[in-house]
């Protein structure tokens, strides 16, 4: 009885499965696991994440690493995919100060409009002048609203602008009523004597004067060429339920076009040349159009010289090659909008610039997997071999898929790309590695909600969402109404949440259910539907898609709870089966290439055996 393993180093993932061939030479697969891949694929580093894969599975059937005779490991693609993001414009708002935020609480509704004073200068008022007040935090509620309806009986007080969480109490105490915006955190820097316009709409409704680049225009009496500028303005105020804008007599607003520079994609045809900001439609048309990439660069001194060059330094600092030896073969852009903090803005607005998301496939010499069997050999005393290419194993496994035949192709859907390969009837492999995968997913996902936190992100590309409607039901993002028996806690109230499994965790985020789900979805769609149409028009038998009939699904990002459909319904006009792997009936899409390894070694050394 001979126990093997075969070990599937991943840019995210280390997968193991354990085997046992007896003295026939029958194989019987045992188990299996998974670790998070330790430092950049193809170092030594992985040996601890490699450990911890074979003592997981090696433990579901009560053995220890000791039981191997022997360890095989992928010759893994010397390909690592690294993902970065830049705007395109920038804006900066200098002509007015706003402040446009949803508190829970405003008081009252409605438009003011008059000259902005501190609560403090509430007795210098002069007649015939509408004015809003600023009350900071150290004014009590109480005092305000003494203060303000004492002021009222002789001028005429408009709107009052707070610090504190305290609209509605102040407004409750009100004699005359007001609007009345409050938690406004840099109250400080509220310019006074200026013309200001406070706007509260109705409980459940959306502010539509201040949100309007003309609504602003006409209170100011702006001319054509001074709203154009006030559209950033207008824009990021969109969707509040209550805003401030005051207009600020220096400056202009600037909308400063930041050169996006020129991408030179070096073919053995020679170099093509394309702008970045032609958009991510041209990119990828020249891209596709490339004979062979050598390398593709990035303008010097441009975001997207910088971009890339980012990519190149890191890679080559992961992987100990000096930088000249690491090309990009392959790069997948995409345009985004993402929301930057407006400068001039006094509460932290944002607004939706232009942007642009790229993924780029750097091809670094050889990996020295020899170096990782070494160390791991040394460290178990067992043997390791380095055997099979990354594609044809994930094809072997793959095709432990019930219900496949050849030829088959696979489409392996990782961390950093996207590969493709196709196994036809005579055994024969071709693989090619895309840029673009489930990090980049990730990536946009979090870049476009302005989220700043990729494990949010990436729970929220992996479950489902809701909306907490009332303690005894959610409506799920299709619409179908879950209830409990038992109430829900209140602080999920109003929220919505990703559904994890049994658990409901609260995203605390202004955006709303249908934008979250729609934007998850688009970025999905972008990345992998166009990624697959590229890697199997590379490896279909003369470019026709027509002539692979059936797709197997594999890697992490096969296991999302929607992309599998949406990869089925593209490829659907060519009359291609596709669909999530089912490797050794049992694995789901994981596994693949180790199950591979294992099959390709056995299959090989029969002849041995028998
Ligand atoms: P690699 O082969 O490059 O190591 P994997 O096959 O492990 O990569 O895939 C990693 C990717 O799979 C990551 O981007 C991760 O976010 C994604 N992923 C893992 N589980 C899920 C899931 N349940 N839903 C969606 N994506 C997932
Ligand atoms: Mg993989």
């Amino acid at each position: 009885m001979r126990w093997l393993a075969g070990v599937d180093i991943g840019n995210s993932t280390t997968e193991v499965c354990i085997a046992q061939v007896d003295e026939q030479g029958h194989l019987r697969f045992i188990s299996s696991g998974m670790a998070s891949t330790t430092g950049t694929k193809g170092t030594i580093d992985n040996v601890v994440g490699i450990m911890t894969a074979l003592t997981k599975a090696l433990h579901l059937c009560n053995k220890s690493i000791s039981t191997l005779d022997i360890i095989l490991l992928n010759k893994a693609a010397p390909v690592i995919g690294d993902t970065a993001m830049e705007t395109i414009t920038e804006t900066i708002i200098t002509e007015s100060s706003m402040i446009g935020h949803n508190p829970s609480t405003p008081g009252g509704m409605g438009l003011g409009i008059g000259i902005v004073i501190p609560f403090s200068s509430l007795s210098i008022c002069e007649k015939d002048q509408p004015y809003i007040v600023v009350i900071p935090k150290e004014v009590s509620y109480e005092e305000a609203a003494q203060g303000l309806n004492q002021a009222m009986l002789q001028f005429e007080i408009v709107a009052a602008i707070m610090q504190k969480d305290e609209g509605v109490l102040v407004y409750n105490r009100l004699h005359k009523k007001i609007p009345i915006v409050d938690e406004v955190k840099y109250i400080e820097k509220i310019p006074y004597q200026m013309l200001g316009v406070v706007e509260v709409a109705p409980v459940g409704k959306m502010i539509q004067t201040l949100s309007n680049p003309y609504g602003i225009a006409s209170i100011f009496q702006l001319n054509s060429e001074e709203t154009r500028r006030m559209i950033p303005v207008a824009k990021s105020l969109v969707g509040n339920r209550s805003a401030v804008v005051i207009r600020t007599p220096k400056g202009g607003v600037e909308e400063r076009i930041i050169p996006a520079g020129t991408l030179q994609i070096q073919t053995s045809l020679g170099k093509r040349t394309v702008q970045i900001d032609e958009g991510a439609l041209e990119i990828m048309k020249q891209i596709q159009e490339s004979e062979r990439i050598l390398d593709i660069q990035g303008e010097v001194g441009t975001h997207i010289g910088g971009m890339l060059s980012q990519i190149k330094t890191e890679m080559a600092l992961l992987t100990e090659q000096p930088i000249e030896e690491v090309k990009i073969k392959d790069l997948f852009a995409t345009d985004t909008f993402l929301p930057v903090r407006v400068q001039g803005g006094l509460g932290g607005e944002t607004y939706m610039e232009k942007g642009v998301g790229i993924a780029a496939m750097v091809k670094t010499q050889q990996l020295p997997m020899d170096r990782i069997a070494k160390a791991l050999a040394e460290k178990t005393g067992i043997e390791v071999k380095v055997e099979g290419v990354e594609g044809v194993m994930a094809s072997l496994g793959a095709l432990t898929t019930p219900g496949t035949e050849l030829p088959l192709a696979i489409l392996d859907l990782g961390g950093g790309s996207t590969d493709a390969a196709l196994l036809d009837v005579e055994g024969k492999v071709s693989v090619t590695h895309l840029a673009g995968a489930g990090d980049l997913i990730t990536m946009l996902i979090d870049a476009e909600l302005g989220l700043e936190n990729r494990q949010i992100c990436e729970r929220i590309k992996r479950n489902p969402l809701a909306k907490v409607e009332s303690l005894f039901h959610i409506r799920m993002e299709n619409g179908e109404i879950q209830f409990f028996s038992s109430p829900l806690s209140p602080k999920l109230f109003g929220q919505v949440v990703l559904v994890e499994g049994n658990e409901l965790h609260p995203l605390h985020t202004h955006w709303s259910m249908e934008k979250i789900a729609l934007t998850r979805q688009e970025i999905k769609k972008k990345v992998f539907v166009q990624n697959i149409l590229r890697g199997l028009q590379k490896i279909a038998p003369e470019g026709n898609l027509k002539k692979i009939p059936n797709v197997v699904l594999v890697g992490g990002s096969a296991l999302d709870f929607e992309v599998p459909e949406m990869i089925l319904e593209a490829l659907a006009p060519y009359r291609i089966v596709a669909g999530r792997g089912q490797i050794r009936h049992i694995e789901g899409p994981r596994n693949a290439v180790a199950t591979g390894l294992i099959l390709s070694y056995v299959s090989e050394h029969k002849l041995k055996l028998s």
